[in-house]
């Protein structure tokens, strides 16, 4: 008897990377149906690659058997990204996970996509030098995830986001064939900027199998301290006022009053208990220049009606102000058996409209939304808390989620600050993005993916184009 197309497909990644590093059973494939937000169908199957090599001869049999390849790191992203509506095939990235090298030389790493962000800034402290971006998976999600999504995260305010490090990547396109975009310079001005048009691409133009990117020395010292305000819109102001100082603060992060309350009850004593609106402030440099800055940066917080609640006298403290902020996630968890989070960014100057704005929108619809964020960026969560049993309430999310994007785009912002577009947003596109910036899009996904393989469904709304 011939074996199904089925069969023939799964024989074929066998012999392309082990049979032993291929998952098919029905029962295996279930957890591929989520990521850190959504989820999709079961995909037909999982294969592991050891090499680059691997990952085009596998993009060469997926296209000609005409599957789907969806590229996944450690599945943490909040965009649906990694999951598939239509079944096909993921490529996981778990033993892709070398950091090659780390050059002291050029302040540069290579490392392969399933690299962990924690174990690439642990092994560039070990050199003391310093990878900034820090979204708060750091534990789990990887530099190929990092890449595809833009990742950004605290220190993003001081440092920039995934991109601003990424000097150069090793991809395989739909074709199969190996794409080589920059290097170890620093400056590389030769044609099109084609490494930053793969970062943000959500393993829809490319998928990605090496990444070097620049490393910093890595920070003297650092100062962590909290400030409470009567209300966000006053937390917000602050933000502004330190701009207008040009305070340049590593990480400038808000909770709202409710952000406050849910991390309160997870981690008693942790924040200022009944804030309106908390702002934690980290400041890097010398260790003389912190007490100045820090200074300077409680005259901005008082110019907006904000006080000093607590200053880190040491490393301890200082993870202890840090670890409220790391609650965050698992406190909104407990509150409501459904969290909606939701990313949006604003320009800083309008943070403490936007989240005013998102109240309003919580109070108008009778949900509870709690707000925090990398205010210093203008780049804000807000998590509706729900409860997927509830059809009359699930709808109410629905009207809230849809509210919040066009009040964000009144505001001049835009539709993701850093957790990307994925399958979850992308009906919104045509609000958030210019209909010729759109039509460039399409024109460089058909260019680069005629056929359309590369994790489809995602970014582009459904419908004509
Ligand atoms: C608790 C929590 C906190 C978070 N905090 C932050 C934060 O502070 N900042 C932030 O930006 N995000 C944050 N995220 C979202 C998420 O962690 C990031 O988007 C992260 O970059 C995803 O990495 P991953 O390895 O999990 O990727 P996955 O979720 O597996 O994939 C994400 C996207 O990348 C694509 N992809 C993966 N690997 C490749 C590759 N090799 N080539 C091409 N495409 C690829 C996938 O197809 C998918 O589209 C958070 C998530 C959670 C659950």
């Amino acid at each position: 008897m011939r074996p199904s197309a089925g069969r023939q497909f799964i024989r074929g990644l066998g012999k392309i990377v082990g049979r032993e590093n291929v998952e098919h059973e029905p029962e295996d494939m279930s957890c591929y149906r989520f990521d850190g937000i959504a989820r999709g169908e079961a995909p037909e199957a999982v294969v592991h690659p050891a090499d680059a090599g691997e990952v085009a001869r596998i993009v060469q049999l997926a296209a000609q058997a005409g599957r789907p390849l969806i590229p996944r790191g450690a599945g943490t992203g909040l965009s649906g990204g990694a999951t598939t509506a239509a079944g096909g095939l993921i490529v996981n990235f778990d033993r892709m996970d070398r950091i090659r090298s780390i050059s002291r030389e050029d302040m540069a790493a290579v490392v392969e996509p399933g690299v962990i962000n924690r174990d690439l800034k642990q092994a560039a402290a070990g050199e003391n030098l310093f990878y900034p971006p820090d979204p708060s998976s750091t534990r789990v999600c990887t530099l190929g995830g990092n890449v595809a999504e833009n990742a950004g995260g605290p220190y993003g305010t001081k440092y920039g986001v995934t991109g601003d490090f990424v000097l150069g990547l090793e991809a395989v396109t739909a074709d199969g064939e190996l794409l080589v975009t920059g290097g170890r310079n620093r400056r590389d001005v030769a044609g099109y900027d084609l490494t930053s048009l793969l970062v943000g691409s959500e393993g829809t133009l490319a998928v990605v199998t090496a990444i070097t990117v620049r490393l910093l020395p890595q920070p003297a010292a650092r100062q962590v301290a909290l400030y409470v305000f009567d209300s966000v819109e006053a937390a917000g102001k602050t933000v502004a006022e330190m701009n207008l100082r040009s305070l340049q603060a590593a990480a400038v992060e808000i909770m709202d009053h409710i952000t406050v309350r849910c991390v309160e009850s997870y981690l008693p004593g942790s924040l200022p208990s009944g804030a309106q609106a908390v702002l934690l402030v980290e400041l890097h440099g010398e260790r003389e220049s912190l007490e100045p800055q820090a200074r300077r940066v409680e005259e901005a917080c008082a110019v907006a009606g904000g006080r000093l609640a607590r200053l880190a006298a040491d490393e301890e403290e200082a993870e202890r102000i840090w670890d409220a902020r790391r609650a965050i996630s698992p406190s909104l968890g407990r509150m409501a058996p459904t969290k909606i989070g939701e990313d949006i960014s604003v320009p800083p100057s309008r943070v403490g409209e936007m989240i005013a704005r998102i109240h309003e929108i919580a109070a108008g619809n009778d949900l509870e939304i709690a707000v925090f964020g990398h205010a210093g960026d203008g780049n804000l969560h807000p998590n509706i808390l729900t409860d997927r049993r509830d059809g009359s309430r699930m709808a109410r999310a629905e009207t809230a989620v849809a509210g919040i994007f066009a009040a964000a785009l009144e505001l001049g912002g835009t539709l993701s600050g850093e957790h990307g577009i994925g399958s979850t947003k992308s009906t919104y596109m045509r609000d958030g993005v210019q209909d010729k910036a759109l039509a460039v899009m399409r024109d460089i996904k058909r260019t680069l993916d005629p056929d359309g393989i590369l994790n489809p469904g995602k970014i582009f709304p459904p419908g004509p184009a």
